[in-house]
């Protein structure tokens, strides 16, 4: 006989957006029914940002070592331990996973179910012998590594980020199919984790980014000795012996690897969800939902990267705030793209949020872009970490459009920016704040103070500020 439940709200998936939409409905005494057919905590925590940024950190300490010398601080060539580098991974999603937990879930009142959920029609979602009939479903359901077309694919051996943390030895050579942020995190962190690492790009290497702000970083990769080449086809790819060889389509010679990682982008995860049995539409991006996060069922949210509108936890965690909102409390919500910052995790690090220069252009807004580099800033020169600028976008009278920052800590450095756009603040705000010294936020400020330069060389302002000064 199979069990029926019929709580207010049923979530499919417990990754980022679905665990926070489940904490905060249990938190407001609501009964609410969460499926999960993987590990609890999803892509965040067991194979995406927990595990790369854990990486990213093993490579920074082996860069530091190298770097040293510059700050008269004599060290040993550094000596990696892969096991050890892949212990330390695996010890930090172990020391978060009880956030995540089924027993915490438990615990806050959250009815916690292992296994696929399908929808059976517009109002019932069936795990294995167990019926949900709930008031509003969540899918949250994530997304998936993305194989290219590339023929031979299916006969070589080949990793994702879904098992790629899970080598305990170094890739002599890693081969890395695509240039955006999880690619180039990954080869950065490989790089200096001592493998020989080539990157390929069919494209433009971080190409939704600002032009000028990617180079910076795809400058650094270079010099750190990553082989980025962009523009070219991958056409076939084969194994020759112990390796992985890639031949392209410009004729050149094959690069053959130690190992290959596919990071081309994701798809969304639909399939076994029997969505047209709920009358559920999709489109290539994932779920087609509203500007308020509702499917083509009203009574069914989609949020995060099954949604198709970006693929960031932040955003799947922002999702599940406004489902909460209008799912709880009836209240309107509206997603607003603009807010959502998003960080390349390289070293140095991408930041944006808001509006691009070129978008801005494009929307025919009169802009005005104010910049700063990081070598003005005198922490920067105490930190050795002088590559990088901040530019800021903000329409004529000062309202700040959009930020992108290259460099240290920029993804710390552009929550300022995205408080900013979220309020509507005028760059007046930021350039009266007081900003301790010496802080890298500093470049924020005096980029603001930049708005108010040409005023300074105007004519009439030249000849007011003596007799202002006389004014006392
Ligand atoms: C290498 C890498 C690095 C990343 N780094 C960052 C970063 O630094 N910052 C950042 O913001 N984002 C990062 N991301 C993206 C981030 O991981 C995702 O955007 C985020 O996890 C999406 O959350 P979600 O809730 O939409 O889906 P997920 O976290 O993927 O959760 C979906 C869950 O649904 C389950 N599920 C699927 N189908 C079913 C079904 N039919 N029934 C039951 N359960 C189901 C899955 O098993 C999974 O657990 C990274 C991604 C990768 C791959």
């Amino acid at each position: 006989m199979p069990e029926r439940l019929t709580p207010d709200i049923c979530v499919i998936g417990a990754g980022s957006g679905g665990l926070s939409v489940a904490a905060a409905a249990a938190a407001f005494g609501v009964p609410v029914v969460l499926i999960e057919k993987g590990k609890m905590g999803g892509e965040c925590l067991n194979t995406g940002c927990v595990p790369s940024k854990s990486l990213i950190a093993a490579a920074k300490r082996a860069r530091a070592i190298a770097d040293a010398a510059a700050f008269g601080v004599a060290t040993q060539p550094a000596e990696i331990d892969f096991a050890e580098v892949h212990r330390h991974v695996h010890g930090v999603i172990a020391a978060i996973a009880p956030n995540d937990s089924k027993e915490r879930f438990n615990g806050l009142g959250v009815r916690v179910i292992g296994g696929a959920a399908r929808f059976k029609d517009r109002n019932t979602v069936v795990v294995d012998a167990t019926e949900i009939a709930a008031r509003r479903f969540v899918v949250a359901t994530g997304s998936s590594p993305e194989l290219p077309p590339i023929a031979g694919l299916d006969r070589v051996p080949y990793l994702t980020n879904e098992t790629v943390f899970d080598l305990t030895t170094r890739p002599e050579h890693l081969i890395v199919i695509g240039a955006g942020a999880i690619g180039l995190e990954l080869a950065q962190a490989f790089r200096r984790l001592a493998s020989e690492v080539t990157v390929l790009e069919a494209a433009e290497p971080l190409a939704r980014e600002d032009k000028e702000c990617a180079a910076i970083v795809l400058d650094a990769l270079a010099r750190e000795g990553i082989a980025i080449r962009s523009q070219v086809a991958v056409v076939r790819v084969e194994v020759a012996g112990a390796k992985v060889k890639v031949v392209l389509g410009d004729g050149g010679a094959a690069i053959e690897g130690s190992h290959l990682l596919i990071a081309t982008g994701r798809k969304a995860n639909t399939e076994g969800l029997a969505l047209d049995a709920a009358g559920i539409s999709c489109d290539r991006n994932g779920i087609v939902v509203n500007k308020g996060l509702k499917t083509s069922n009203r009574r069914v949210y989609a949020i995060g990267d099954v949604a198709g509108r970006g693929q960031f936890t932040h955003l799947a965690n922002y999702h599940a705030g406004l489902v909460i909102r209008n799912a709880l409390f009836r209240l309107p919500v509206k997603v607003n793209a603009d807010l959502v910052p998003r960080v390349t995790f390289t070293d140095p690090e991408l930041a944006h949020v808001g509006l691009t220069e070129t978008e801005a252009r494009s929307r025919g807004i009169t802009i005005r872009v104010l910049r700063w580099p990081y070598h003005e800033n005198d922490r920067a020169q105490s930190e050795g970490e002088t590559a990088g600028h901040i530019k800021v976008v903000t329409d004529r009278r000062g309202k700040v459009l959009g930020a992108t920052i290259v460099g240290a800590a920029a993804g710390e450095l552009i929550t300022t920016w995205t408080l900013a756009i979220d309020r509507g603040l005028n760059i007046r705000a930021l350039a009266g704040m007081i900003v301790p010294y010496p802080t890298l936020a500093e470049i924020g400020k005096r980029a603001a103070i930049t708005y108010f330069l040409p005023s300074v060389t105007s004519v009439w302002v030249r000849r007011i500020i003596p007799l202002l000064r006389r004014l006392g």
